[in-house]
């Protein structure tokens, strides 16, 4: 080993928010050493490189209570350049642990979801997110030499909408024999409150984000996105996706927007513009209920079809956009509470759009958390505000056991504590999901871009990965990405916020 090339080791620094490269020089054989030092090199002079990329400028990031808070701001290329650089290692660990779930979940391989975005999904994309999307895998690459290219993000971006509503429509289609039971999510508990129900009569919006564990403890950055055309986003997100996704955010104009998802919905227009991109799009371009609703039907796919509970803080009015595929229906007003979690009301929507799904059910976790929701609010109206949407979202009273006991049918969802899992969903006993974390805002806080935020579990349990899969060995191929997920504080997080405050 020379003397340049041991210099050029000793250069190799961590580069930014503890992920990095090391060398261990001394013990190891003269030539794997070498080989090491070498690989090391290039590796650092391609951060030193990427490190000092002028699409940088202005990108923050840091961590507090168990989240990552990431500013973006700039063109669309820039601001995918600085997401893809700073959550680099997120963006890969996120990767392989959703496209395992999506691939193991449908029976189908990646290529597959390649095509499906290159084909189908990228040429309806708006320029602007194409090259956001871009962008992603230029920092990408830039940061780690990734191998991901604009297809497996474009892909990975459709998570919500490829296997659940694009492969079950097409399996149905292909009359696929023995195709795997794929169900619609059942995402979420939220409510938006407004008027009469609420402590100051102004709005207030809460929201927790079911998923399954493995992909929920990775749902933890908070996107601050200072957009060169649009409004100013605060937002919740999944790292290397464009959209929030679960989803909760605020802009700059006032806008304030949570759903949960439509169980047993069924449905998907391959010519339609993806879900994920109409969802970005609307948030970061939308003044108004009229103007968000415009916004999500216009290509609507059907993937990923939800509840969208909406405010205005400059009206005090808030909407409900039940977003079916062959019908919809938009509910608002100036003095009420809407609520969601995971059914559509709408006759016309159950009766295209949800076949299946059974509103008379009360056992269902959809419907067992609507009548807690309508207890809990009807109990508390003219009382609601943040510090009680919070509990809200943390509530386990069981309104068919009629207890306290945290399992699918609780606001805070505890599936892996249920011997029922939820069969609409298609989630087996004991499975490893439901709420992995919350979020509340109002129209004082909406108005000075601030939101509240707690990962995990929002009643504070944790869920720890060994022990469960101990006890429930049916989940063992999950055991490569499902990690504990521990609960941290309400934090507080705001537009334009730096790391020392
Ligand atoms: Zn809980």
């Amino acid at each position: 080993m020379n003397d340049s090339m041991r210099r050029a080791a000793a250069i190799v620094l961590v580069i930014l928010g503890g992920a990095g490269l090391w060398w261990a020089g001394s013990g190891a054989p003269a030539s794997a050493s070498a080989n090491d030092a070498m690989v090391a090199t290039m590796a650092a002079a391609r951060e030193r490189a990427a490190a000092s990329d002028a699409r940088l400028k202005g990108a923050s990031r840091f961590e507090e209570g168990g989240w990552i808070y990431v500013h973006l701001e700039g063109d669309p290329g820039a601001m995918g350049y600085q997401h893809g650089y700073l959550l680099a290692p997120e963006i890969e660990d996120g990767f392989a642990a959703v496209s395992t779930g999506m691939m193991h979940s449908t029976e189908r391989d990646w290529e597959f979801f390649r095509k499906a975005a290159h084909e189908m999904l990228w040429p309806k994309i708006d320029a602007e997110y194409q090259q956001e999307l871009q962008g992603i895998v230029d920092g990408l690459r830039a940061r780690t030499g990734s191998k991901l290219d604009v297809d497996d993000i474009v892909a990975f971006n459709a998570f919500e909408e490829l296997p659940d509503y694009y492969v079950p429509w097409l399996n149905k289609r292909q009359k696929a024999a023995n195709a795997p039971n794929l169900k619609s999510p059942g995402n979420c508990s939220a409510f938006v409150a407004t008027g009469s129900w609420t402590k100051d009569g102004k709005i207030v919006m809460a929201h927790n984000n079911w998923t399954n564990y493995r992909n929920g403890e990775r749902w933890r950055i908070v996107f601050d996105i200072s957009p060169k055309n649009g409004y100013r986003i605060l937002m919740d997100g999944f790292p290397g996706v464009i959209a929030s996704d679960d989803d909760f955010g605020i802009n700059s104009d006032g806008l304030m927007v949570t759903e949960t998802t439509i169980t047993q919905f069924e449905g998907w227009d391959p010519n339609g513009k993806a879900e994920f991109v109409r969802a970005r799009k609307a948030l970061q371009y939308a003044g108004s209920i009229d103007e968000y609703t415009k916004i999500m039907l216009d290509g609507n796919n059907g993937g990923y079809a939800n509840d969208w509970l909406l405010g205005d803080r400059k009206t005090g009015e808030i909407g409900q956009l039940e977003l079916g595929l062959k019908a919809y229906k938009l509910w608002r007003t100036k003095d009420g509470v809407l609520a969601g979690s995971n059914w559509a009301r709408d006759p016309k929507v159950l009766k295209v759009d949800t076949p299946e799904f059974d509103p008379g059910n009360k056992e269902s976790s959809p419907n067992a958390r609507r009548s807690r929701w309508d207890e809990l609010l009807k109990e508390n109206k003219g009382k609601i505000d943040v510090a009680l949407a919070e509990k809200m979202l943390g509530d386990h009273a069981d309104t068919v056991e009629k207890k306290e006991d945290a399992n699918e049918r609780t606001l805070c969802g505890h599936v892996d504590g249920s011997p029922r899992g939820v069969k609409e969903w298609d989630w087996q006993p004991y499975y490893p999901g439901g709420a992995v974390q919350g979020k509340a805002t109002d129209a004082t806080m909406t108005k000075e871009m601030r939101i509240m935020a707690r990962m995990g579990h929002p009643c504070g349990g944790d869920f720890l990965a060994k022990p469960f899969l101990a006890a429930h060995p049916e989940y063992a191929w999950q055991e490569p990405y499902l990690r504990d997920m521990k609960a941290g504080p309400w934090t507080e997080f705001r537009s334009g916020q730096s790391p020392k405050e």
